[in-house]
């Protein structure tokens, strides 16, 4: 059974904010975003905004990682790409709605913490990587879905490519501080870029 501070957090910050997806809400009850959160913000698991993680990072506010979830319209066999492991929460997330994750961090710290983390739900659809995703990853493509949960400054060319065609990437762009969350799908083989809202993510580096 979802634990009453879970279910307040789904029903007061989600689902009060539009998102009603019932896979996706069943993902978020399955997975306790308190797993993810540090030891230093455990009072603070099920609050409304993001946490902080080793190395200047943080582990994103719950509704931006169901709303970008909702806009990658996963399905059971898709296979996706996620570049920011950062605490893992997200890339659970995702497991538990499609067919694999390949998701990549920069920061040994965080890559092992996120290992860690993962470690009891035992997942056998995760592959986690320990390196650079500015590029994307290119070994495990295509990729139906691509998610990114760092913001690079420009549209990121060499990860859209890719892509599937059809397929969807949901990615912050921008500068430091302030970025819009595109959800951009392949057409014809072109980027067609929607625009969700105005975020704060930390900057892909
Ligand atoms: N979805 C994650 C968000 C973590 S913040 C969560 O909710 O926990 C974004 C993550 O992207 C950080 O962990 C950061 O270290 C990582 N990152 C930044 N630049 C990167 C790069 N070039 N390659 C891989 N990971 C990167």
């Amino acid at each position: 059974m979802t634990s009453e501070p879970l279910e307040w957090m789904i029903q007061n910050q989600i689902v009060r904010r539009g998102i009603h997806n019932h896979a996706l809400l069943n993902a978020l009850r399955a997975i306790d975003r308190r797993d993810f959160v540090p030891a230093a913000s455990q009072s603070a698991a099920y609050e409304d905004r993001p946490l902080p993680l080793k190395n200047g990072q943080t582990i994103s506010q719950p509704y931006i990682v169901a709303l970008m979830t909702e806009q990658l319209e996963l399905d059971s066999h898709h296979h996706v790409l996620e570049i920011g492991t950062g605490s893992a929460y997200q890339t659970a997330i995702l497991a538990f709605l499609c067919h694999s994750v390949i998701s990549i961090e920069l920061f040994p710290a965080l890559h092992e913490v996120a290992k860690l983390s993962l470690a009891p739900f035992k997942f056998r659809n995760i592959t986690l990587i320990q390196g650079d995703g500015k590029k994307g990853w290119e070994k495990q493509a295509p990729y139906d879905r691509i998610i990114l949960t760092a913001a690079p400054q420009d549209f990121p060319d060499s990860v859209f490519d890719q892509l599937v065609e059809g397929g969807i990437m949901v990615a912050p762009i921008g500068k430091a501080g302030y970025q819009t969350l595109f959800k951009i799908t392949k057409t014809g083989g072109k980027p067609v870029k929607e625009s969700i809202c105005g975020v704060r993510f930390v900057p892909l580096v």
